[in-house]
């Protein structure tokens, strides 16, 4: 018999008509939760004149104003503390606290019942199950249990399947390769960053990921890098693993996973999240592949703090094809592209901060780290691209250069003043890593 490959088979391969029958019903049902329960929502929907009964069709999701981080600070100010009237149940049923990282400002607070936890690990179930994660597996997990939501559910979710986990949590990136070594850790999780990062440092232990450690899959998440080819090839290739890629955030949930056939590509668990793309110039929405656009999107099922029509600002695309494992679930091409407030106008070109990690990681002779700077010298953008030459090939520094050069050019339009520094010097990350900066803004 054929080993099934759906966490729920049922959903996972739902007619899509059914499905978009189903996403209407769900919106239906948290937009009514949150218009009668959430101050915020219901104050916000009266000002533009919107009753839930208003809303009939797929169609008329669009009519539903949008929501935007800036709100959910704002909202913090009002009770009940900490988290303002968005809140839609009484404070006392909410169970679990996390926040957001706050690089972008002021964090925000995510309260969620012991149900929206539940629900949470299942979405994450669902990931890690299209990812092959069984019984079998022990899955190691290298990141701070601590006020960030992170891998937290997705811990749950490999117990739920039935994985032996491993916490790594307060133990330094040189205790956890030890720890994956001694119990044969075959799986772990973390941001891609992170993943190179701990490559890096069991080399200078000693060890080769590949020969001396025994991991078969590694799932990233919180930054784009793993659906970034180049970014994807280098991890493979240190780690001798299958890499997956995840796209979540603290406000939505786990929206989006790659499976066994979806190479770069990215299915958008719509059993659970309605995901829109808008132009992000005029609005208009994108239902044909190829075209990217910002992401609208809206959590089904979470009803402490209900998230819906998140104007995301994430820039996303969808797939010119359904995937081969047979989830009719939507695919997206290339996983989160950039941020609407990131993907900038330089020079007058559009350019997405992943376009230049694209090209910097397919440099063997460079190291993982780079970090990009965006100024203004009189009325001229100036862009900076700093660099680490890895040693022993410091000799051809001249000729990498140029190569450099020349393919960001071809990559991005864009000419760049290129900085080399010391091997070892550019920032360390172990969280979100922050390596673009557009001080034009400031
Ligand atoms: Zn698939």
């Amino acid at each position: 018999m054929r080993e099934n490959i759906y966490w729920n088979p049922y959903i996972e391969t739902l007619p899509r008509e059914k499905l978009k029958m189903l996403q209407l019903k769900k919106f239906k049902r948290i937009l009514k939760w949150a218009y009668e329960n959430s101050p915020f929502y219901r104050n916000y929907y009266q000002s533009f004149g919107l009753e839930p009964e208003d809303i009939k069709t797929l169609e008329d999701i669009r009519k539903v104003p949008k929501i935007e981080k800036d709100m959910l600070r704002e909202v913090q100010k009002r009770e009940p503390f900490p988290y303002g009237d968005i809140l839609a149940v009484p404070l006392e049923e909410v169970v679990a606290f996390r926040q957001t990282s706050g690089t972008t400002g002021v964090p925000v607070y995510q309260g969620d019942t012991w149900q929206d936890w539940e629900w949470q690990t299942e979405c994450w179930s669902y990931i890690l199950y299209a990812q092959t994660y069984r019984p079998k597996d022990r899955v190691f997990f290298p990141f701070g249990y601590n006020v960030f939501t992170a891998f937290w559910n997705a811990h749950y979710a490999a117990e739920k399947i039935g994985c032996e986990v491993i916490p790594g949590g307060v133990l330094n990136t040189e205790a956890r390769i030890l720890k994956m070594k001694e119990l044969k850790c075959n799986a772990f999780l973390a941001t891609p960053t992170y993943v190179l990062g701990m490559g890096d440092t069991a080399l200078k232990m000693g060890l080769d990921p590949k020969k001396d450690l025994y991991i078969e899959k590694i799932t990233c998440a919180g930054e784009p890098g793993a659906s970034i080819p180049s970014t994807r090839k280098r991890i493979e290739e240190i780690w001798g693993a299958k890499v997956y890629d995840h796209i979540g955030a603290t406000e939505i949930g786990a929206w989006s996973f790659g499976c066994t056939h979806s190479g770069l590509m990215l299915h958008v668990n719509e059993a659970f999240f309605l995901v829109e793309i808008e132009d992000i110039e005029t609005g208009e929405l994108i239902e044909e592949p190829g075209r990217q656009g910002k992401m609208v999107v809206t959590t089904f099922d979470r009803i402490a703090k209900p998230c819906i029509r998140f104007d995301s600002k994430d820039v996303i695309k969808w797939a010119d094809h359904t995937c081969e494992c047979g989830r009719t679930f939507r695919l997206i091409d290339g996983g989160v592209i950039g941020r609407a407030d990131d993907i900038t106008k330089v020079k007058g070109v559009l350019l997405a901060p992943t376009a230049i990690e694209e090209v910097v990681r397919s440099f063997p002779e460079l190291s993982d780290e780079y970090e990009v700077v965006v100024t203004k010298k009189g009325d001229i953008d100036d862009i900076t691209l700093k660099i680490e030459i890895k040693p022993g090939y410091e000799g051809n520094q001249k000729e990498i250069l140029a190569r450099l050069q020349n393919d960001l050019r071809l990559k991005t339009n864009l000419g760049y003043n290129i900085e080399v520094h010391p091997y070892g010097s550019l920032p360390r990350y172990d969280v979100k890593a922050k390596r673009f900066k557009d001080l034009r803004k400031h």
